[in-house]
């Protein structure tokens, strides 16, 4: 679906560190299939995907998550691979085309090294019965916007923001005035 992402190019998925057990395997395989053609998945075990405005962050080159890493060519290119989109880039240009760059400001985790390779579904369908099926779906169809975002984040943002992170979008003033180094 190149409407999705119109730099997208085959990478290969991430495989789990551990053998999993057969069901996760499949699912993981199932997950794979289909979200691998529509966003360029590479698994990563952590989906960030209603973050990015449906783009997977995964697709950079240098696996960045929470933003470019300033080596944008002029135009809007990769520096690592000059023939392709910063994927950062498209990004920002569809969150903005879909009204969600304020969700942009959340500080999303790093990968988690024990989930890459894994599915998310089967964690995604664990909270849902926990919320209650039923809740979540009336809620997520209903008009009222606190309610909705409140029932979907008890979702994603419990898998999105796990326990050790805890990243939010507020701005955190640096805890000192001066460049530590001129690297800075
Ligand atoms: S953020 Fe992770 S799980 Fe989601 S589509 Fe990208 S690689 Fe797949």
């Amino acid at each position: 679906m190149v409407s999705i992402n119109p730099s997208r190019r085959w990478q290969p998925a991430f495989y789990p560190f551990k053998k999993e057990k057969f069901g996760r395997r499949l699912l993981a395989k199932t997950e794979l299939f289909v979200k691998g053609p529509l966003f360029g998945c590479r698994m990563c075990g952590n989906c960030l995907l209603q973050e990015t405005a449906f783009v997977c962050p995964m697709e950079c080159p240098k696996g960045m998550r929470n933003g470019p890493c300033g080596g944008t060519t002029p135009t809007k290119n990769c520096y690592v691979d000059e023939t392709r989109k910063c994927i950062w880039n498209c990004i920002y240009e569809r969150a903005a085309h879909l009204g969600r760059e304020e969700l942009l400001l959340e500080v999303l985790p790093p990968l988690d090294w024990e989930k890459v390779g894994t599915e998310t579904w089967g964690e995604v369908a664990g909270l849902i019965k926990k919320t209650g099926t039923l809740k979540f779906i009336g809620d997520v169809f209903s008009k009222d916007r606190v309610k909705k975002s409140k029932t979907w984040d008890s979702v994603f943002k419990t898998i999105r923001q796990p326990e050790w992170w805890q990243g939010d979008s507020d701005y955190h003033q640096p805890a000192y005035q001066e460049p530590v180094s001129e690297l800075e």
